[in-house]
This record gives C-alpha cells, structure tokens and sequence, in this order.
C-alpha cells in the first residue's frame, strides 16, 4: 500500500537518535515520520547513565528531568577482578534514567510535536525517495538511518569489516545496595559490568561479555556469571545479596564498536548506526543526542534549499567525525586493556594514586554540553 503523504523525512528507528531527530525537525514545523519495530515502552539493553553532557539538551527539548527525582551521580568505582577499588569523581558527572521510561517519554513528545510514530513497522527497504515497510511505503525527501546496532540486508554497506572483536550485551533491572550517587565499574576476563541506580529506586546492571566466552559455555548465561563474571568478588556479591526485578535477563549479541557508515546515497546514518562507542568510556545516549542536534542543522539547510544533498552529506560526515571519532578510538583502546585481568588490577593500582591522569582519561571519553 503507497501513502500518498510526502514526508519531509523519514527515520528508521526510535531510539534516542532518531526520537531526537524527529522532534528538534518537527519542532521546526518539518513533516516527519519515525519507524519503530517495537512498541512503547519497552526493554533495551543499556547501562541507563547517561552523561549530564546531555541534561539540558533533552531538557530543551521538552522532557522534564527535574520532575523526576532522578539519581545525581557524581563518583565512579571501578572493581578488578582482584578485589582493588579504584574512585574517581566524575567531572561532569551524569544521571540515570532507564530507557524504558526515556524513549517512551520521547516517543509521547515527539508525538506531541506532531511526528508520525509508526510503532511495530519494521523498515525492511529503502529505495531513494522511498521505504517501505510492513506497513506499507513512504514517499520523503530525505531518510535517516537511527537503528541502532542492528545491521538491516538493506543497510549493509558497513565499514569496520576488520572488527573481528564480538560482544554480547546483558541487563536486569535488579534491587541493590549501592549508593545513588555512584556508578560501579566492575571488571572481569574479557568484559565488565556496569551498575548504577535509575528511577524508582531500581538499579541497572548492564555488562558486556566475549562472545566466544559465551559460546565455551554452550551459550548459558547462567553458567557464564557463575563462572565468568562471579570471579569478581564485588560481582559475586551483587549477584547473590541482589533482588532481580525484571523477569529474565534482555539481551543482545553481535556489539562491535568503532565507525561505521555515515551516509551512502539512499541514507544518512545517526546514532549507533553510523558509529558506536565502547559503554566502559561510553555515553552512547548523550552521542546519539548530540549527533542529532548536529545533524537537524545539516537537514534544515538541505530542506531550506540552502544546501544540495551532497553538500549535506559531506558537511555531516565532517562535522560528525570532528566531533566523535576521538572519543570512539579512544573507548576502543581502553576497553582492549580492561579485559585483561593483571594488567588491567595493575594499571587501576597505578593509575589511583594520580588524579590528574584519572581526570584526564575520564575528560578524554566524555564531551561537552551542547
Ligand atoms: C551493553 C551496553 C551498555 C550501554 N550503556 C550505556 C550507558 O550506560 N550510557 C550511555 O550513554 N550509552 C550506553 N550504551 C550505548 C547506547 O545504548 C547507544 O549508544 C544508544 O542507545 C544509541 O541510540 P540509537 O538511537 O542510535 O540506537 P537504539 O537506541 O538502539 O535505537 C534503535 C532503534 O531502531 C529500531 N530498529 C532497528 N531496526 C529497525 C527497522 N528495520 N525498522 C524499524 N525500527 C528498527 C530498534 O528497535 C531501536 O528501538 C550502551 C550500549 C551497550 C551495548
């Protein structure tokens, strides 16, 4: 079935990026309309900090974070697998909020804008001015690919083929003992473990793991926390003292990290899909929100006539690499290094007793407001 509507652009995925997108074009009086194979509220794996480099941004745009008693947090705890503690404080310091609550919010905001959110339509083909979907096809001027780390047939044209490192993604939502205003670190052969409190007094406990680590023990998750993660003593804890709210585990395999695509002729690539950050120096949320931001300027002046398309390509691809690919290199090396049980209980011992190398790591991996 053909709608006969011409939006003035489409997006493929309603996460962060593309929910942000979406509003900051229709807020302009843009016709936009987002794709969600999903529908709201839902589960999504993800440690839920996210870097107040992003706070008045999404304030901006319409979502009231200080009516939602959200925990501040302020100090990291980064956990070896030999028992030491590292602490830092966190210059900008962050929030949590799990995205069961943020991207249901947006996608009610950008509803509120005037976006046409299409919820359980999978995009499955996009053919210039066109997608087409298990809904039917779309007529737009222009289509934003913000679907994440999915890699959709349509959209294969991808560039870190040499990224031979696979990850796979775990999270519970669990009732715990740590206090709001830090984020835990915990580090563990090939892979670590996030936790930090989210709304409703919740916590998330979020970690990445090797996929061939879950593959030795018959794809078990069970038996990979036993065996893998439990060697951490502050893990083992967490994982016998805590209470597990949600009902199983949600989670995802195949996470690369590094760039991406950004643009090709029939898309514009945003969030994830054009460059994902390791979560160990993460803020993939406030990344995806700020790509946004930059990328609402490239399209108005395309949508303006100010700009032809290749121009708005090309501008984007620039200002997207100047922005985000140190930081992606950066989390790159970092994350290599963390799983490497010695080396890693070694380096947090030496690095603890300098603050300004602390500081300065930490400064390297985050942003800035915007
Ligand atoms: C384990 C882990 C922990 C993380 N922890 C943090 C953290 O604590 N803080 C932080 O800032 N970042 C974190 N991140 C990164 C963060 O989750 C991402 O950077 C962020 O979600 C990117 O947003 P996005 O909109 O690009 O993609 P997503 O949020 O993944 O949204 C993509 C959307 O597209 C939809 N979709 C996919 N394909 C299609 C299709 N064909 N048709 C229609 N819809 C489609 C999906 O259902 C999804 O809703 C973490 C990532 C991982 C893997």
């Amino acid at each position: 079935m053909l709608n006969e509507e011409q939006y003035d652009c489409a997006i493929i995925g309603g996460g962060v990026s593309g929910l942000c997108l979406s509003i900051l074009l229709a807020r302009s009086g843009r016709k936009v309309i987002l794709f969600e194979k999903n529908s709201y509220p839902f589960n999504k794996v993800c440690g839920e900090y996210i870097s107040n480099e992003s706070y008045d941004f999404l304030v901006r745009l319409g979502l009231p974070l200080d009516e939602w008693d959200l925990p501040r947090i302020n100090t990291l705890v980064v956990n070896s697998q030999k028992g030491f503690s590292l602490n830092a404080k966190l210059p900008l310091g962050g929030f949590g909020l799990s995205r069961y609550l943020l991207d249901y919010e947006m996608s009610h905001l950008a509803r509120r804008n005037g976006v046409c959110v299409m919820e359980q339509t999978k995009v499955y083909n996009v053919d210039y001015n066109c997608v087409f979907t298990n809904n039917g096809r779309y007529n737009t001027k222009l289509c934003v690919g913000a679907f994440g780390k999915a890699s959709p047939v349509f959209a294969s044209e991808k560039k870190n083929t040499n990224n031979k490192s696979n990850f796979v993604a775990v999270k519970y939502h669990i009732k715990t003992d740590l206090p709001s205003n830090k984020i835990e670190l915990n580090l563990f052969k090939n892979g670590y473990c996030g936790l930090s409190q989210v709304e409703r007094y919740k916590f998330c406990l979020c970690y990445i793991a090797n996929a061939k680590d879950l593959r030795y023990y018959g794809g078990n998750i069970a038996a990979l926390e036993e065996n893998v993660l439990m060697k951490n003593p502050r893990l083992n804890a967490v994982f016998r003292n805590s209470e597990f709210v949600n009902e199983g585990p949600v989670t995802i395999s195949n996470v690369k990290f590094g760039e991406r695509t950004l643009t090709n002729d029939k898309l514009i690539y945003l969030g994830d899909a054009a460059g994902c950050i390791s979560p160990l120096t993460g803020n993939g949320i406030s990344m995806a929100a700020h790509a946004s931001y930059i990328l609402s300027g490239y399209i108005e002046s395309f949508l303006n006539n100010e700009k032809s398309l290749s121009k708005t390509r090309y501008d984007y691809q620039v200002a997207w690499r100047a922005t985000f690919l140190k930081r992606i290199q950066n989390g790159k090396r970092i994350q290599k290094l963390s799983g490497l049980t010695g080396l890693s209980h070694l380096l947090l011992k030496v690095l603890n007793s300098f603050e300004g190398l602390k500081s300065s790591i930490i400064s390297n991996t985050h942003g800035h407001p915007f």
